[in-house]
């Protein structure tokens, strides 16, 4: 028997909602099957009312999924993204960003983060992870509950950037964020040694970071920021599809090389339906410490054109400064430690764009994992 798509669904019909006595897909719960050989893939969107209680709902749907012939493997990922009856017909309080829903005993991963975004480069050393950390203070900066998620497997360095060096502890079931200056953080660099992911091939990289995601007790999050491994290969393409992104932002310095690579990454977003935020420019003009000067060392303003030309948004341009990386090496990242320099203030305005961006985003069903039978 070929798997596809219908069998995937009609096994699904055999899982019931006790809350209503109808079954998850004319519930509407099922989205984004995706059938890859022996692996199977699919979203529930619950509920965030329901909460943790529509959990024995994953598991059943799994196992009803895992017992068919053919399948080895199968990711059930639950969103609790949808608006709940009463939000639907007016009559609920309004839950802010993200819609928490009903405080939950006991967090899920990703069940109550409202909206997961990606941030990533077309190749390292562009300033990705600096992006990440500043652009996920700067959204908690306007009142959002934030994590951020460090997936660079190459070159973990969000424990520096916002000094952390604790190992993370667990409940018994999941991981414990750490925090700091407000957001919630993981590292694949608080969990392996460094010398240990880099060796990684894709498949053993995208499980462990699918777990990083699942199997920590991220709690209510408005937005979970992910800094992703830097350019397009195998891991950052099944990254892409199997997060349930909301949307990416794709960072560049503005030489012609580095846009090459930003123009891939785009694509890469776009093959799988990720809305793009928008492009960023880092380093974009240099002001001398000394005399105040500025001088364009990458050329300047190639992001800006790129982005138009490709018809996505551009969000901003980040100086190239000492006091970026120097902040950054004390585990402040600049927007902490002087969000009213130039540069913090770029990284505040670029969070304000993207903030607002989220607007468009959430009109639109979170692209989750994608359909490809
Ligand atoms: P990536 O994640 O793309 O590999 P990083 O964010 O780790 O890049 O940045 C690489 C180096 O460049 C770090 O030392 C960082 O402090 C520095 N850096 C990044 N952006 C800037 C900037 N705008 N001004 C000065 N230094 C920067």
């Amino acid at each position: 028997m070929t798997l596809n798509r219908e069998i995937i669904l009609d096994t699904l019909r055999s899982v019931t909602d006790p809350a209503t006595g109808r079954d998850i897909v004319a519930s509407g719960f099922v989205t984004g099957v995706t059938i890859r050989g022996d692996q199977v893939g699919f979203v529930l969107e619950v509920d965030p009312a329901a909460g943790r209680t529509k959990e024995p709902l994953r598991e059943a749907a799994e196992r009803a999924v895992r017992a068919l012939p053919g399948v080895a493997g199968v990711t059930v990922v639950m969103t609790a993204e949808r608006p709940s009856e009463a939000a639907r017909s007016g009559t609920s309080p309004s839950s802010g960003h993200g819609g928490h829903g009903a405080p939950s005993q006991e967090p899920s991963g990703i069940a109550q983060v409202g909206r997961i975004i990606a941030v990533a480069s077309g190749k390292g050393g562009v300033g990705k992870s600096t992006v990440a950390a500043n652009l996920a203070l700067g959204l908690a900066h306007l009142g959002l509950d934030v994590g951020l998620l460090d997936a660079d497997i190459y070159g973990p360095s969000v424990p520096k950037l916002l000094g952390l060096n604790k190992k993370p502890e667990t409940d018994g079931k999941k991981l414990r964020p750490l925090e700091a200056f407000g957001i919630k953080a993981m590292s694949i660099g608080l969990l392996v040694e460094e010398s240990a992911a880099m060796i990684w091939r894709g498949p053993m990289a995208t499980s462990a970071l699918m777990q990083m995601m699942t199997d920590v007790a991220w709690g209510p999050l408005d937005v979970l920021v992910l800094d992703m491994p830097p350019g397009t290969g195998d891991i950052q393409l099944t990254l892409a599809q199997r997060t349930p992104l909301a949307g990416a932002v794709v960072v560049s310095t503005p030489q012609d090389l580095a846009l090459i690579d930003a123009r891939k990454a785009v694509t890469m977003f776009q093959k799988v339906s990720v809305p793009i935020l928008g492009v960023v420019e880092n380093m974009s003009t240099f002001v001398c410490p000394s005399c105040g000067s500025t001088s364009h060392i990458f050329g300047h303003g190639g992001a800006r054109d790129a982005a138009s030309e490709i018809g996505v948004p551009f969000l901003g341009e980040i100086p190239l400064t000492m006091q970026v990386r120097e902040c950054s090496d004390t585990g402040h990242p600049v927007v902490v430690c002087n969000p009213s320099s130039t540069a913090g203030g770029a990284f505040l305005a670029i969070a304000d764009e993207v903030a607002a961006g989220f607007e468009t985003v959430r009109q639109k069903p979170m692209p989750a994992i994608h359909i490809v039978d």
